[in-house]
């Protein structure tokens, strides 16, 4: 059934919230400008369903944007968020779920050997770039084009998500001084990280890297790239980064960055193991943790850190975690991206790559592969916003971005697969004409 979205009533919210929150949102890509339209207003979601303001329901393929890897309020963490709100909402002082849920991190990511819990990916990264100048001495930092950590100054550039979406090349508002501290290299390409590193490698204090590149669709790191990275820069004296924001118990319980052969000194992470609240995490080896405040001399704080619920709500969803939840997670994946590439050639669009890992998927209305932040620009927008209101006409929310990821979730089952296809099969007929 096709129904144009959104209705009446996301349509007069969007009106209220443009006149109070600046472009009508809290975060940019919401807004829906990289697709066109308005955005839907959702009022509830559960399992793998989202229903929206005015009635309509959606099978979602965003999760917020990766969080919710079981689905829309799992019964057992609304229950455990509710027991936790009871006792209090707030103290400022060590509550015992803090150590409980670094223990139950540590114990799926042996890498993070000291942790510290911030409220967002952003201060998880940010704060991790503090711990690794501190500990090294130096100033620069290298990122990977695409690569999004988090909207931190010296990370804005050439950065995924949003900030490609909106085509910023960087950040108004940075200023240049802190920009030059920043070095950005092209992902999967060893020979410009090495010639970095020949160039300004004593000054360099950490390599921060995407495991997966999740933030330009999904982009696989080259067999041998990250081996490299962190042998570039053990060589050199700097620090490895991994930002695991995203990849951090999407694919597995735990991290990816050892079996994809990165070693690294830092680790961030947020989204999944904060059950839905906001949180973030960084930590890794304790020689390099153990010089922040108090034990060292790297400030980092925050009032609501740790937040009870935000504890209560990741010890919940760390506890359902399970080999067979990842089994299931790839097996829902696998059938979107076969759905994908069938419905792509059942309506004769080409070119159309799909890149998977696990139960995440980059659509690429390009050829393939795609390897870095240039091949995926080269993604046909128009044809994707095309695809992407088709689909959501016919009940499937997609991300209102070319260059964002999709995520399925465990709630996921095959009676919503088989409506699915349908639905995609339309949009992508959709998506090579100008139709809807
Ligand atoms: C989402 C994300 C961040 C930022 O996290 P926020 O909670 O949005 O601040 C950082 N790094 C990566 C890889 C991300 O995907």
């Amino acid at each position: 059934m096709t129904r144009a979205a959104p209705g009446r009533r996301s349509r007069d919210y969007w009106r209220a919230a443009e006149r109070v929150l600046v472009g009508g949102v809290d975060s940019p890509v919401r807004s829906f400008r990289a697709v066109g339209g308005s955005p839907v207003f959702f009022a509830s979601g559960r399992g793998a369903y989202l229903t929206d303001v005015d009635g309509r329901r959606y099978l979602d393929l965003v999760g917020s944007w990766g969080v919710n890897v079981l689905g829309h309020a799992p019964p057992s963490v609304v229950a455990a968020v509710a027991r936790a709100a009871r006792r209090g909402l707030t103290f400022g002082a060590p509550v015992p779920d803090e150590h409980r849920l670094a223990s139950e991190i540590r114990r799926a990511a042996p890498s993070l050997e000291r942790l510290r819990f911030v409220s967002s990916g952003t201060e998880a990264v940010m704060s991790a770039v503090r711990v690794a100048r501190g500990f090294t001495g130096r100033a620069k930092v290298v990122k990977f084009a695409g690569g999004y950590h988090g909207h931190s100054d010296g990370l804005l550039a050439r950065a995924g998500s949003g900030v490609a979406t909106h085509a910023l090349p960087d950040s108004a508002g940075v200023p240049p001084s802190v920009a030059a501290e920043t070095v950005v290299v092209p992902y999967n390409d060893a020979d410009a990280l090495a010639s970095q590193f020949e160039r300004a490698g004593d000054a360099i204090a950490a390599v921060v890297v995407e495991p997966i590149a999740a933030n330009i669709g999904v982009v696989p790191p080259r067999p041998g790239f990250l081996a490299e990275v962190s042998r570039l820069a053990r060589q050199h004296g700097a620090l490895v980064i991994a930002d695991e924001v995203i990849t951090g118990f999407r694919l597995r319980k735990g991290t990816v960055h050892e079996s994809l052969g990165l070693s690294a000194d830092l680790i961030t992470l947020g989204k999944i193991m904060g059950g839905g609240l906001p949180i973030g995490a960084y930590g890794g080896r304790r020689e390099v943790m153990e010089t922040v405040a108090p034990l060292g001399p790297v400030y980092q704080a925050g009032t609501l850190s740790g937040h009870p619920l935000a504890m209560a709500a990741g010890l919940a969803t760390l506890a359902r975690l399970s080999p067979a939840t990842y089994r299931s997670l790839d097996r829902i994946g696998a059938s979107l991206e076969a759905m994908l590439r069938d419905a792509a050639e059942a309506a004769r669009v080409a070119p159309f790559t799909v890149q998977r890992a696990g139960s995440m998927l980059g659509t690429f209305f390009a050829s393939g592969p795609v390897v870095d932040e240039t091949t995926a620009r080269r993604s046909d927008r128009s044809r994707y916003a095309r695809f992407f209101h088709a689909a959501l006409d016919r009940g499937v929310y997609l991300p209102p971005s070319p260059l964002e990821t999709a995520f399925a979730s465990a709630a996921i089952r095959p009676a919503d697969l088989a409506r699915a296809r349908t639905a995609l099969f339309a949009a992508m007929r959709a998506a090579r004409g100008g139709r809807r």
